[in-house]
């Protein structure tokens, strides 16, 4: 931001977010959203709009769309309109996608963005709508051709319209995060982004700092990761910039960000409304929904991220930092709280999730879905670390057993193992007495006030006993032990 104070330029960003909705099938026809098919094997004539064909509107699109609205806080459309946007594209057989455009089944709401400064940010959102997907051009596959794949047409679409109120890429990426969140939160979406189910148009200009109305924006299509998005921003940012500074103006285009060049190009000039022709779909009525359903939708919605990570501070007395962390996502927040839970102990439990747990998934690059301790396992290794019953160091040894296969239940294998903490001072003063005893030279210079030499002891203890010894009680009698006057 001091950057742009400088250069005396303000950055402006509106996001639309495509999300696709995790229905099974496809929003006016019963072909399967399923990703990953053989290319156009899941595209009936439905979604090709072939002639004579009727679509019947996919009823679970509703409370998906219906909950998202709650969760922003938006005024839910009780009456929402489908209408067709008329356009020509390959990937688009029937020449018109179906939208909503006059009457949205969102309208309104707001997000509150948590940016990385830990300062947080209200960005409001202008509507949310259902429509449908289009399909797929291949590029790469075909040499001077492309090819078309239909499956991903009719897939369900929640298109989230953000009003220009972002000020710089972080921001925007913090903002699409948000609502990423949201969306796998309430399993409105699967959220794959590697998949295309949540795809990001960025909507950027700039002005003089100061100036009272909008510069004239690009809209960059398509940005599929967040870190794309971050650059595809910046780099249209420079680029404005540059042009307005040597004197020329921004037209108003469509872009395409390309990651291996880190750069956007033009795509095509920017359509107006009337260039779409616009008009409500004759073939399906306006959608009505009552009060009951939205309320029904409303009891059915899990806690949503901002209201877990203040109760993961509250009522587990985390760090904001691990709050935030463990809220990230749903799978990570029930695995985590399904832990400490069990443990008895919810701030040893994010300690153990986060660098543990979070470092051996990261290493082996597998998701928190994908662990192979579940989340009780964990919690039943961490009350016996807190009952005393095993050391740290030992527990991390049990944790490794558990990954590997090689322990299921942990306190069979704790006893099996014999790897029970040894805290009984009547087994642990002879051991201590001996090691002082072998080591005279390092007491004395203990004694004489190098008392760093304590965690030589104490290490020496631990060695000894197999990390099996309580260490704070070694500390204690190690301690006693020294001070004690040279026999
Ligand atoms: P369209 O439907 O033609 O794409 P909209 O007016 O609906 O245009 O805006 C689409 C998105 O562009 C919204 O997210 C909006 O916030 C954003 N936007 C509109 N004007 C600007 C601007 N001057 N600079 C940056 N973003 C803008
Ligand atoms: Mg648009």
């Amino acid at each position: 931001m001091t950057e742009q104070a400088e250069s005396g330029w303000e950055t402006v960003i509106g996001l639309e977010i495509h999300v696709q909705l995790n229905t099974r099938s496809k929003i006016f026809s019963g072909a399967s959203t399923q990703f990953g098919a053989e290319p156009n094997s899941q595209a009936c004539a439905i979604d090709l709009g072939m002639p004579g064909v009727l679509p019947v509107v996919n009823a679970a699109v509703f409370p998906k769309a219906v909950a998202f609205g709650l969760g922003v806080g938006a005024e839910i459309g009780m009456t929402s309109v489908f209408d067709r946007k008329n356009y020509f594209y390959p990937d688009l057989p029937k020449g018109y996608q179906i939208t909503q455009m006059d009457y949205p089944i969102v309208r309104g709401g707001k997000v509150d963005v948590l940016l990385p400064s830990g300062i947080t940010k209200t960005v409001r959102l202008t509507r949310a709508h259902l429509e449908e997907d289009a399909g797929k051009s291949l590029h790469e596959e075909f040499q001077g051709a492309t090819g078309i794949d239909l499956n991903r047409a009719g897939t369900p679409l929640l298109e989230i319209v953000s009003e220009p109120e972002m000020s710089s890429a972080v921001e925007a990426v913090a903002y699409a995060r948000t609502i990423h969140q949201l969306v796998t939160y309430l399993d409105v979406s699967d959220g794959d982004m590697s998949q295309g189910s949540f795809r990001c148009d960025a909507n950027v200009s700039v002005r003089r700092i100061g100036t009272p109305d909008l510069g004239t924006r690009t809209e960059t299509k398509n940005v599929n990761s967040f870190r794309f998005l971050e650059r595809a921003i910046d780099f249209e940012v420079a680029r404005q910039i540059q042009i307005l500074e040597g004197g020329g103006r921004i037209i108003q285009e469509t872009r395409l960000y390309d990651p291996d060049k880190d750069e956007t190009r033009p795509m095509r000039s920017k359509e107006t409304a009337t260039d779409y022709r616009y008009f409500p779909e004759p073939d399906l009525l306006p959608v009505v929904i009552n009060e009951k359903f939205v309320a029904d939708v409303r009891a059915t919605m899990p806690e949503l991220p901002a209201a877990r990570r203040q109760r993961f501070e509250s009522q587990f007395k985390l760090s904001n930092d691990d709050a935030t962390f463990l809220s990230s996502s749903l799978p990570l927040a029930k695995y985590f709280e399904q832990a400490g839970q069990t443990a008895e102990d919810f701030r040893l439990a994010a300690n153990w999730v986060r660098v543990e747990l979070l470092g051996m998934l990261n290493k082996q690059g597998l998701d928190i879905g994908e662990s192979l301790i579940s989340a009780t396992q964990l919690g039943e290794l961490l009350r016996r670390i807190k009952d005393g019953t095993i050391s740290g160091k030992i527990g991390k040894s049990i944790f490794d057993a558990l990954w590997a296969g090689d322990a299921t239940s942990v306190d069979e294998y704790i006893e099996s193992h014999g790897l029970r903490q040894v805290s009984d001072s009547d087994t642990l003063t002879p051991i201590i007495e001996k090691i002082i005893n072998d080591n005279t030279q390092q007491a004395e210079q203990y004694r004489s006030g190098k008392t760093k030499l304590l965690g030589f002891f104490v290490g020496q203890v631990m060695k000894e006993t197999g990390g099996k010894a309580n260490p704070q009680q070694v500390n204690d009698l190690v301690k006693t032990a020294l001070d004690q006057a040279p026999p």
